[in-house]
């Protein structure tokens, strides 16, 4: 299953990030008559919605199980933003097909970016779909199953305005009792020329901060220890008990009562000092100093920040419309290196090959890499997505085998740096929060410290509970210690 999945265009150093392009399946919970399996493809923010998935069909009576062969629904969570991404999702649809000529009454959907994507189509042209679901439309889920089982396909691709899923508690899945992610906006207003996600999420809006914080509280309670906040973009995160919507918000100048990401990050930061506060993704046009001057305050704010650049060229950037440029970047990584200070990590995403992106522009991509030392880095080289600006406006005229190349110098940069930012690690403590035994040794436990960098270390503690390591090797994408 893991080769099936292999996403050719995605080659990532470190595979425990939030914004990494994974997928996750639901594992059996033995309770409920009726089963739900989802398997969910693509970046954090859609293994977040299914939890809210999952909880809405846990009202009905459903349990979840790991296997699609015992499940009376099957659900597909999907990810739009690389054609291989929906490559892959045609090919699970082909195994369930599979999967529903042994069992006729199992209904199976699509929901996510493809299905918001795609709309009426994906039913006329993947004929074992029984519905299709938009991410703004999780709550007509029960209606749309029962509607199903009785013979009928049912389609929901709404974009709301508002939706938030603010008062639903996620079922958390695949968890290790002791991080979770807590998804605080929704949609995204930027409009990168690369990007689907405006499409298929719609328009940015932020949910209720009490609502973030109740759920902060209930996981603390449970055991849990770090929440990470999730966002396209938290750093433009606004919301007032009058209009939670992003551009409304902005034009109505008499609200005054306005809650933004640094007194978010607050708020969360206070409901207890064991409870470990990070966030993503940050966006370069919109990260502030009050922002950096907050994760400086609450020593529980993880100093770890994802600031995806994706090019270091001011002439790429302006054409990838992402509104700054190279000195813009670069200006805000100085910031965070003066407020915070050198270990504060930094991550990026990158790509490769953007519509008449020269080999000097490339160039400009490495040496920012160079000048900013991220500790690590998402690469990507660029697919068109149909309906984006970019394949509206430019040709994608750079060479499949030229993109490739440009993106394996990215990586064996990322690699070089990300050992380097490692090794001035060695002979330093840390404080870290351990996850759990270590995939290698039954007596190693591993975890992370606050930039972000797992750490397995010789040990016998509990998972959730913190432990000061001092780091004694590495490699480009783990720490070595021991306990001290
Ligand atoms: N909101 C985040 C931001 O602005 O950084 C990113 C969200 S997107 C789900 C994750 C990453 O996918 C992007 O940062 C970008 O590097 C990559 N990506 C998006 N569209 C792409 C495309 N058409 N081709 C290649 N990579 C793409
Ligand atoms: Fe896409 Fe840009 Fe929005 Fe990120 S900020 S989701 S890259 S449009």
């Amino acid at each position: 299953m893991q080769g099936l999945i292999a996403d050719i265009d995605l080659l990532e150093v470190e595979k425990n990030q939030p914004e990494s392009c994974d997928f996750k399946v639901t594992e059996d919970d033995g309770k409920g008559k009726r089963k739900l399996y989802i398997e969910s493809y693509g970046c954090q923010m859609n293994f977040s919605d299914s939890e809210i998935v999952t909880s809405i069909l846990k009202k009905e009576g459903f349990g979840t199980t790991s296997s699609p062969e015992h499940a009376d629904v099957i659900l597909i969570n999907t990810c739009s933003i690389r054609e291989k991404a929906e490559q892959t999702v045609r090919n699970r649809l082909n195994f369930f097909n599979g999967v529903k000529k042994k069992n006729r009454d199992v209904t199976v959907g699509v929901l996510g970016c493809m299905a918001e994507r795609l709309k009426s189509k994906l039913l006329e042209e993947e004929k074992i779909v029984d519905l299709v679901l938009g991410p703004d439309a999780y709550r007509d889920l029960p209606k749309l199953v029962k509607q199903a089982e009785e013979g009928e396909k049912g389609i929901n691709t709404f974009l709301s305005r508002e939706e938030t899923y603010a008062d639903i508690s996620p079922v958390r899945l695949n968890s290790n009792g002791v991080t979770a992610f807590i998804s605080i906006m929704r949609g995204c207003d930027n409009m990168c020329s690369f990007c689907v996600v405006p499409f298929t999420r719609g328009r940015e809006r932020s949910r209720d901060p009490h609502s973030i914080i109740r759920e902060a509280q209930e996981l603390f309670d449970k055991g849990y220890r770090e929440v990470t906040l999730l966002g396209q973009n938290v750093d433009s995160y606004k919301w007032s008990a009058v209009e939670n919507n992003k551009a409304r918000l902005d034009r109505n100048e008499d609200v005054d009562e306005i809650v933004n990401f640094a007194n978010l990050l607050e708020m969360v930061a206070k409901v207890h000092p064991d409870l470990r506060v990070r966030f993503s993704t940050s966006h370069p046009k919109d990260i502030t100093d009050e922002v950096l001057h907050t994760m400086k305050k609450y020593e529980n704010i993880c100093k770890y920040i994802h600031l995806p650049a994706q090019s270091g060229n001011s002439r790429v950037l302006e054409l990838m419309n992402r509104t700054y440029d190279r000195n813009w970047y670069i200006n805000r990584v100085d910031a965070i290196r003066e407020i915070l200070g050198e270990e504060c990590g930094i991550s990026s995403d990158m790509i490769a090959g953007f519509c008449t992106e020269t080999e000097e522009e490339h160039a400009d991509t490495l040496s920012l890499m160079d000048y900013v030392k991220y500790d690590f880095s998402y690469m990507f080289f660029y697919s068109e997505r149909p309906g984006t600006l970019a394949a509206k406006k430019y040709e994608d005229d750079i060479p499949l085998e030229i993109k490739k190349r440009r993106l394996q110098e990215i990586i064996d940069k990322q690699r070089a740096i990300s050992l380097e930012r490692n090794k001035l690690d060695i002979g330093k403590e840390f404080k870290v929060l351990v996850e759990g035994k270590s995939k290698r040794s039954e007596k190693q436990v591993q975890g992370r410290n606050s930039a972000n960098k797992v750490i397995i270390f010789d040990a016998d503690v509990p998972k959730g509970s913190y432990a000061n390591v001092k780091v004694t090797d590495c490699t480009p994408a783990t720490l070595f210690g021991e306990l001290v």
